[in-house]
């Protein structure tokens, strides 16, 4: 079981929780995690699995600024 980071892995710094903002021309939304390998399609951009998205979670360092990412449900808005 993987919690959630309290301290940076490379300087030990304060990790703080937030998330990648996808701006689109519908309004803004969490990037989310996908299976497989996208592909191109030319209506849609990238075709979307079947499967269900899985909003991503990133932390970062306060300190130097290294992020590291989470695909987990708990991430998905409230
Ligand atoms: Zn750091």
């Amino acid at each position: 079981m993987t919690s959630i980071p309290e301290h940076c892995p490379k300087c030990r710094g304060h990790m703080k929780q937030g998330f990648v903002l996808d701006v689109t021309h519908g309004g803004r939304g969490i990037s989310q995690w996908a299976a497989g390998t996208p592909q191109k399609s030319f209506w849609v951009g990238t075709k979307l699995p079947e499967e269900k998205l899985i909003p991503i979670g990133v932390f970062r360092c306060e300190s130097c600024g290294f992020l590291e990412s989470y695909a987990r449900e708990e991430f998905a808005p409230q």
